[in-house]
């Protein structure tokens, strides 16, 4: 069935990317409407760390995570697999807050001036000008412009070919909430054999514990207590966390196939943002922060755009890939690097006592995988 015909935007996906881009363009007016697949509230599999670098824009459009319990931090504890650390304040720093209550929150604020409904987007389709997009159900709505927020990976990505669909990706995530008495103030990157674990607490106090590991680690063990057991815990940290801590998920949230490879920030006239334009490593703990950032970027460009008359697509196309890239490719660069050399036994020992002899070096990285804060 055909729904209403004149969004001038309408948003697929509606996590941090879409709800915050949903915020900015219906508040200055913007007709907008959100498609999201689940109903919020719900969990995510994501190390739940924002940077602080967000903090004044999502002030701009009236909401701020610390009034909502989000926790502040401003030390980081890194450790190698045999348990040797460091740990150095953070540059900008961050707040703690669970996905769960965080999209729901901005869900909630989006709603008051967007409209948002609840299905999966299958096709997209531009002619004439003119967006169509079709839903799982048979439903389809008719917009303008189109922006595609629909995250790491999803079927449209299939749909709308994109390259990095095709090629399987070697890594799986796993997160879920613990109690344990973890330091409020500290977010913890854990590496181990194949992967890296990160700790931090939560606005519910709730430590969430957030994995990234290699499909060949994994497979040996083929369940997740036993990988954790064996393989997580040989860090002396995740051994102690993995013994002590008592889970407050039935199971952990699980899921596959991340990929790191490259992607358009435009792809057939949809504007991506967030995740569906490209993934950071999630070491840097800046995926959140892009994704945020990247709706500004596009809220503004579309407004000012607006303000002059007849909108320009190629141009604003053009325009908006052109500044995604420049604030973000080098991160994206920098952060596959860090992977890369962390996650190999030879060159982790030898950029670890660099990191202990020089703790700046360890601030300065962080300064290059993530950005200043957003005005
Ligand atoms: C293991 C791991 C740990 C991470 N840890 C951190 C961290 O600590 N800090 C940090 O800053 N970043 C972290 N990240 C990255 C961060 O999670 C992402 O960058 C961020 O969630 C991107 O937001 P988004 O809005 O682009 O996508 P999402 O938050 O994934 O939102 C996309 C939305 O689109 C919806 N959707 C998908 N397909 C469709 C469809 N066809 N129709 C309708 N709706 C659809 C989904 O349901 C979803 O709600 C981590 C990532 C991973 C994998």
């Amino acid at each position: 069935m055909t729904r209403n015909s004149n969004y001038d935007v309408l948003i697929v996906g509606g996590g941090l990317a879409g709800l915050c881009a949903a915020l900015h363009l219906s508040r200055a007016g913007v007709k907008v409407l959100v498609i999201e697949r689940h109903s919020y509230p719900h969990h995510k599999v994501c190390g739940e760390y924002i940077s602080n670098e967000v903090l004044p824009y999502l002030k701009s459009l009236d909401f701020d995570p610390l009034s909502h319990g989000a926790i502040s931090i401003d030390n980081f504890l890194i450790s190698n697999e045999s348990g040797d650390e460091i740990s150095t304040s953070l540059p900008l720093g961050g707040f703690g807050m669970s996905r769960y209550t965080l999209d729901h929150l901005l869900y909630s604020e989006a709603s008051k001036y967007a409209e948002v409904v609840f299905n999966t987007v299958e096709v997209i389709q531009f002619n004439a000008e003119e967006f169509t997009v079709q839903c799982v159900n048979g439903d389809a709505y008719h917009a303008s412009y189109v922006v595609g927020a629909y995250g790491k990976r999803s079927g449209l990505d299939k749909t709308l070919q994109r390259n990095f669909i095709s090629k399987r990706s070697p890594w799986l995530a796993v997160k879920a909430h613990y109690q344990y008495p973890f330091p409020e103030n500290t977010v913890a990157l854990h590496n181990f054999k194949g992967g890296y674990c990160g700790l931090s607490k939560t606005e519910t106090g709730a430590v969430n514990a957030c994995y990234l590991a290699s499909y060949s680690s994994f497979k040996p063990y083929g369940d997740l207590s036993r990988f954790q057991k064996e393989v997580l815990s040989e860090n002396p940290h995740l051994n102690e966390f993995f013994n002590i801590a008592k889970p407050l998920f039935e199971k952990p949230l699980t899921i596959s196939q991340i990929s790191f490879q490259k992607k358009e920030a435009v792809k057939d006239q949809i504007f991506m943002m967030g995740d569906s334009a490209g993934l950071i490593h999630p070491l840097c703990g800046n995926g959140m922060a892009m994704a945020i950032h990247a709706a500004k970027i596009f809220s503004e460009m579309y407004l000012d755009a607006r303000k002059k008359g007849d909108i320009n697509r190629l141009e604003l196309e053009t325009e908006y890939a052109t500044t995604w890239n420049a604030y973000f490719r080098s991160r994206l660069r920098i952060g596959g690097v860090i992977q890369k050399l962390m996650l190999q036994p030879v060159t982790a020992r030898l950029g670890f006592k660099a990191g202990q002899m020089f703790p700046g070096l360890v601030r300065n990285l962080i300064k290059h995988t993530h950005g200043s804060p957003l005005q």
